[in-house]
């Protein structure tokens, strides 16, 4: 623990004008007011304070700031109350203690239905005065070095996670690259410790002489550069194991193209010497290519400067080089808080080099709304998503171009069938509307459902595609079974038989059906004659017999023949996109996903994703969730187009030729049967599954289309789910 004297000195080191009385009360203020409470750790509550005035002090923040951070529990934890703190340290440092406190109170609340209102709390506490936010990115950073002595692992997790998603894309957001840094590696440490544990055993596998190799490599970059005649320094650059990890997982680079690359920094005095160094490195070592960046010249959002760039270097290696000047350096790592740094230094001259900072204070200051919050945060992160909250502050994501029909189906399909109109944040809007960050949506519902087939053109994500479509189908099923019955009541009458249900049921089989309805539904749409029908229930009447040479139907004689299985060779490429790098991928076996199908990705935790299509049945057997549903599309090289596997059904009639022709259509359509399996036959027809590659849905389409024109086929149909 830092001791009274040394925070004093540190602070005094930095700040003349620093009030060394004012710090000297606030340690003892503070000190009383923790009195014996304890830490998980063991330590004196106390010392947890002046470790984050500590940190603070890492940037050489103002006065104000490092006694805010010593008095930064004492109203939360103790007796001591916010007006105690104005009369002491004065209504500054009240106002500043007062944020931090109204932050730590949203840590209390684990829900995530409490989001929309953290944020927005967060949001007022920050706008107060960017110090408070410095404040508790210190007090975090220390909650997380000490986080292993909690015992509650749950609560050890949601903190992790909070700094994962919260606070370390904020210190991103403030320039402060070092505190990002450090809190996203000790969170990864808390919520994937496997993956930490072997990303350092393989850094250390492969970097064995390491640290000989990267002070060989060091000194021969800093002789190259002398050699220009550039003073410079150069330092090796360590990665933490978070950002390996995450950049594995963004970029799709293998470990050990990643791992194996060595890191080096050299700062220089200013941005000519900047260009020279590049120069001298490009000039001596080959550089890969892809990888060069100029950040000088096109600064980052935060206004991160350097120039980047990756050669083959000494001994081979390929190595990682970012030149900077200082001052961008010192921007680099402390980020915003630079801001009271150089403020001194702050003239009307001068102030473009300073310009960033004020922006940036300017947006946090100004940011009253949860959306601007959102936007320039947590947003940061995941550009192609927006975040939407339900009445009751759950939140929700979505892609880009959502409407509210995607949420209504985002949260229940229920919701989704019933929905007739919504309003965003209060006001009722058109249900193509598209949804913006921070939007509060209510669904407004009926009680039937009746989604509107014409969703289907604004809706983005699969899940209310698919739903949609399956509704649509659903009633449309219903109006041909009532045709179909109404169809085959009339040719039963009309061949003097009574109609029933039952003497539609002793047919099944040969139609394929499950129930009577399914054959109405058949009739309805004209894929069965009435004719065909009376031909099969009453096979032995003569003047049916006549129209069908093949006479009565007879025994049923199953019989299943294969021949060879089929196997789709997984490519590298996976021609499908909106996938996370590194999910693997299976085309679903119900509907037989092609190229040209609209498609919907399920992700199973641990199994990779499987690929349906759009409308096939057995989406909607899955269970109720909001993250498993992955919206995708294909990405086919259309100079490269892969081999898919379709599936067809084929009803033909049970005589010599009939299997010859069928394969005969298929192979002159440049289709090829990787798989064939009979499913039904009787003396007439017989029922066969045929799996054929094709290149996409069209080939497939084609392929049907030409077997259904030939003689001897009754029906062809696409098999799905
Ligand atoms: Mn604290």
């Amino acid at each position: 623990m830092i001791r009274q004297f040394e925070l004093v000195e540190r602070v005094a080191g930095y700040d003349e004008r620093a009030d060394e009385n004012l710090l000297n009360r606030a340690y003892v203020f503070s000190m009383k007011a923790h009195g014996s409470q304890m830490r998980a750790s063991g330590d004196p509550y106390f010392s947890h304070p002046v470790e984050v005035a500590g940190i603070l002090t890492d940037y050489k923040l103002d006065c104000a700031t490092i006694v805010t951070a010593l008095l930064h529990d004492t109203v939360e934890d103790t007796l001591a109350t916010i007006d105690q703190i104005g009369e002491l340290f004065g209504e500054e440092i009240s106002r500043l203690v007062d944020g931090v406190t109204k932050l730590s109170k949203l840590e209390m609340r684990s829900e995530a239905s409490e989001q929309a209102e953290n944020f927005r709390k967060l949001v007022l506490a920050m706008s107060d005065d960017i110090r408070v936010l410095l404040v508790k990115l210190a007090d975090r950073l220390h909650n997380m070095r000490t986080l292993h002595f909690l015992k509650n692992a749950e609560k050890r997790a949601r903190i992790a996670a909070e700094t994962m998603e919260i606070y370390a894309p904020l210190a991103e957001r403030l320039g402060m690259q070092r505190i990002k840094q450090e809190l996203e590696d000790l969170a990864f440490r808390e919520l994937n410790p496997e993956a930490r544990e072997s990303v350092i055993r393989r850094v250390a596998f492969l970097h064995e002489d390491g640290d000989d190799l990267s002070r060989r490599i060091g000194e021969e970059l800093h002789r190259i550069i002398a050699e220009a005649g550039i003073p410079s320094r150069v330092s090796g650059r360590e990665k933490t194991p978070y950002s390996i990890w995450h950049k594995m997982e963004r970029e799709d680079i293998s470990f050990e193209q990643l791992s194996d690359t060595l890191a080096f920094r050299i700062v220089v005095d200013s941005v000519p010497d900047c260009y020279q160094v590049l120069g001298a490195v490009h000039g001596t070592y080959p550089m890969v290519p892809g990888r060069f960046k100029d950040y000088i010249s096109t600064p980052k959002r935060n206004n991160y400067q350097s120039i980047h760039t990756t050669v083959i270097g000494p001994e081979n290696r390929r190595i990682e080089v970012q030149i900077r000047t200082k001052m961008m350096h010192q921007v680099a790592e402390m980020g915003v808080a630079a801001h009271w740094q150089y403020k001194q230094d702050m003239d009307a001259t001068d102030g473009s080099r300073y310009r960033w900072l004020q922006e940036l204070v300017e947006i946090l200051e100004n940011a009253q709304s949860p959306q601007e919050f959102l936007e320039h945060t947590k947003l940061e992160m995941f550009p192609e998503r927006v975040f939407c909250f339900t009445p009751r502050g759950g939140v929700i994501a979505l892609p880009r171009g959502a409407s509210a029909v995607d949420f209504a189906y985002a949260l229940h399909t229920d919701i989704g069938n019933t929905c007739v109109g919504a309003k965003v944040n209060g006001r009722v809007v058109p249900l193509r509307t598209e949804l913006r960050n921070g939007d509060q949506v209510e669904v407004l519902r009926s009680k039937q459902p009746a989604p509107d087939a014409g969703w289907e053109t604004f809706v983005v994500t699969g899940k209310a595609r698919s739903a949609i479509r399956r509704f649509i189908r659903a009633q449309q099923r219903q109006e041909y079974r009532k045709l179909g019955r109404a169809i085959a009541e009339k040719a039963f009458r009309e061949t003097g038989h009574e109609f029933s249900d039952q003497a539609v049921e002793t047919v099944l089989k040969i139609h394929d059906a499950r129930s009577a309805e399914d054959i109405y539904v058949q009739l309805g749409q004209g894929h069965l004659t009435s004719r065909q029908l009376l031909d099969t229930v009453f096979p032995g009447e003569r003047r049916w017999r006549a129209r069908n040479p093949f006479g009565a139907i007879n025994r049923m004689i199953p019989a299943r023949l294969r021949l060879g299985a089929g196997d789709k060779s997984d490519g590298h490429s996976v021609p499908i996109r909106g996938l996370r790098p590194g999910l693997a991928v299976h085309y679903a076996d119900c509907c037989h996903a092609l190229p040209g199908d609209r498609i919907v990705g399920i992700v199973h935790k641990g199994k990779g994703v499987d690929i349906h299509t759009i409308d096939c049945e057995r989406l909607a057997d899955l269970p109720e969730g909001r993250d498993d549903w992955l919206d995708v599309t294909w990405d086919i090289d259309p100079d490269a187009p892969g081999v898919y596997v379709g599936q067809i059904k084929a009803v033909m009639s049970n005589e010599p030729g009939s299997l010859s022709s069928l394969s005969s259509v298929i192979a002159k359509s440049m289709g090829n049967i990787s798989n064939l399996k009979i499913t039904d036959r009787s003396a007439d027809f017989f029922e066969m599954q045929v799996d054929i590659e094709v290149t996409d849905l069209t080939h497939l389409s084609n392929i049907i289309a030409a077997l259904r024109a030939t003689p001897r086929m009754s029906k062809v149909e696409r098999v799905r789910g």
